[in-house]
């Protein structure tokens, strides 16, 4: 597994925002969702997942070198902002649940916090192990325009009985929580990038320069 500039002693004792996606590309809806959780719970760093075969979702026909390569461009001008490729890494199938308890066993120090948007969010009952994972770490869930909260009613009796309002003080936060941090509604996706892509427009100011100019020189999601 590579996490760039991290070492198990390194962050002992400190505080990491997961951020699992497809990132078929990575956008600036993903980037500004993970700089304001960041620094909602004052985190010391947020980590980039990459899935590889996402369970919940049509295979990527994107190669997982070039998504990695689009999060790396994206995020190479914040040092915060970092990397992880334990879900690319992996042959088989990356179920979330895996994925955290592998990180939980290898950063025994470190609170995890898991960022989700709520259009996901509101399809969680399908993860697997999902009553499981929702204890393991924290949750960061965050608006997506146009998608409301609506849980079934299992995930409803867990959110109305676990969703605490995030103080700046607090210190250890514990596991199972989930918090609604309040970022700011972009409605941007990767559907709409890879749409304009295929049409050979340009995808400028929804991603950053640099993810432009790899989607072009790739040509990338053009049919
Ligand atoms: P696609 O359009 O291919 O479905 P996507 O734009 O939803 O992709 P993903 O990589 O699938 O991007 O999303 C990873 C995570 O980021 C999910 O939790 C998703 O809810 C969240 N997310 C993606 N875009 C936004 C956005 N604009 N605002 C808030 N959350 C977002």
């Amino acid at each position: 597994m590579r996490v760039e500039m991290s070492t198990t002693e390194s962050l002992s004792g400190r505080r990491v925002a997961l951020y699992g996606g497809t990132f078929n590309p990575i956008h600036h809806g993903h980037l500004r969702v993970a700089l304001e959780c960041y620094e909602a719970i004052a985190a010391d760093a947020v980590w980039f997942i990459p899935n590889a075969t996402p369970p919940h979702r049509d295979q990527p026909i994107t190669a997982n070198e070039d998504r990695q390569k689009m999060v790396e461009l994206a995020i190479a001008s914040y040092p915060q902002f970092q990397l992880n490729t334990i879900e690319l890494d992996q042959p088989d199938i990356s179920y979330t649940v895996n994925t955290v308890s592998q990180l939980k066993q290898s950063y025994p120090e470190t609170e995890f916090f898991w960022i989700i948007g709520q259009d996901s969010f509101n399809k969680f009952d399908s993860w697997h192990q999902w009553q499981n994972l929702l204890a393991m770490v924290n949750w960061l869930v965050v608006p997506r325009p146009n998608y409301a909260a609506t849980y079934s009613d299992a995930l409803q009796d867990y959110v109305m009985a676990n969703t605490v309002v995030l103080k700046k003080t607090q210190n250890s936060l514990g596991c199972g929580k989930i918090f609604n941090i309040d970022t700011t509604p972009l409605a941007i996706s990767s559907t709409e990038i890879r749409g304009l892509a295929s049409q050979n427009k340009a995808c400028d100011f929804l991603v950053t320069p640099a993810v432009s100019c790899y989607i072009s020189e790739h040509k990338l999601y053009q049919s």
